[in-house]
């Protein structure tokens, strides 16, 4: 056998480099594990609302960070009362403030709250919605529009939209795996430099597809 077509060790040095190198190019640029996240019902809160709930110059306290940075459930909870004078008590409050009070609702919770309709709405997209009166510790507020259903959507990076194909408000469809398996056709991409990728969706879509005991998730296009 020809040494001479032998790699040298400084060959195989390089080539094993190069393999090496290639693979971290590709989780670098591949999507992080996508992670699925239930949100009970909840309420973002405008500086205004806080100081009428709780008083003027309140900041709320973190209870515990969410998966996204810089959001966190608060321990700050109000009480909702419905259309019909029914209500939810211990609402809990997600910070960081933002500039319109929305109140997070799944089906359920809109039903037994005497709601006849509440519309799926992308965060922040509250015109026409329905009002709800919130009580806290030091006032009441009367909200005449903010209640929605939360539309399912997929926070993601850049990075990770580039990998999908994907652009910040595309439809992209998530399918669960498990005893009552469920393909759900329209989850709404968002897509934030700070983002990590994650699915949203509330209560009632989590139950009604076993995600706690789901086999596979995949998000596609
Ligand atoms: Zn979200």
């Amino acid at each position: 056998m020809a040494t001479g077509t032998m790699p040298s060790r400084s060959q195989v040095e390089e080539i094993v480099r190069q393999v090496v190198t290639a693979r971290l190019a590709g989780t670098r640029s591949g999507p992080g594990a996508l992670a699925v996240h239930a949100s009970a019902r909840h309420m973002h809160v405008s500086r205004e609302d806080l100081d009428r709930l709780f008083g003027p110059g309140y900041e709320l306290t973190v209870d515990r960070p969410l998966h996204q940075p810089g959001n966190f459930a608060a321990k700050e909870t109000v009480t909702l009362i419905g259309p019909r004078s029914r209500l939810i008590s211990n609402l809990r409050i997600l910070g960081p403030l933002r500039s319109r009070t929305q109140v997070e609702l799944a089906f359920t919770d809109a039903v037994s709250l005497g709601y006849d309709d509440v519309p799926i709405r992308l965060s922040g997209n509250l015109d026409g919605t329905p009002g709800a009166l919130v009580m806290g510790p030091k006032g009441v507020v009367e909200l005449p529009e903010g209640v929605i259903r939360a539309a399912m959507h997929a926070h993601m990076s850049p990075r990770e939209a580039a990998h999908y194909g994907v652009r910040q408000g595309d439809l992209m469809k998530l399918r669960v795996t498990s005893d009552a398996p469920v393909t759900f056709e329209r989850v709404h991409v968002r897509v934030g430099e700070d983002s990590r990728l994650d699915v949203h969706m509330d209560t009632d879509e989590a139950n009604a597809c076993g995600l706690v005991r789901a086999r596979e998730i995949v998000l596609f296009k």
